[in-house]
């Protein structure tokens, strides 16, 4: 993907977010900036718990905090660690992300430079949708 403002802005969004998340068991930080069609950037990192199942990702805390201020359509998610290698949502955050956004742009970034990319639609091919839930 060819870098923009718009990618930058989001990539500095989910730098920022990242230096703030919470992840004393795993030391595996993570921040996650999400931006809607009307170009407003929200961004989550991730909240762990001593409760372990109780913690939170990245990318679905920007799309909670997304999704309160009213914003429903989603171009681009940048996805922030300190990995050697950019690292894709988990399999909880693809599926939440698909009910809005399923061609959403996920860019993943490091500390290290190192930049991926992909589209929801290929990381997630089969998403279980409203229509899932339709009736016969
Ligand atoms: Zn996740």
């Amino acid at each position: 993907m060819t870098r923009t403002r718009a990618t930058e802005a989001a990539g500095a969004a989910a730098m920022a977010a990242m230096r703030h998340a919470y992840a004393p068991y795993s030391r595996f930080r993570v921040g996650a900036a999400l931006q809607a069609a009307d170009g407003t950037v929200v961004s989550g990192c991730n909240v762990e718990n001593a409760a372990f199942p109780s913690g939170t990702c990245a990318e679905r805390g920007a799309l909670s905090a997304a999704i309160a201020r009213g914003l429903r359509d989603f171009d681009l998610l940048v996805v922030a660690t300190e990995a050697a290698d950019p690292t894709p949502p988990c399999g909880m955050c693809r599926q939440a992300l698909a009910e809005f956004a399923p061609a959403l742009v996920v860019v993943s970034v490091t500390t290290g430079g190192k930049e991926a990319s992909w589209v929801l639609s290929d990381l997630l091919p089969h998403p279980f949708t409203p229509a899932s839930l339709a009736h016969s």
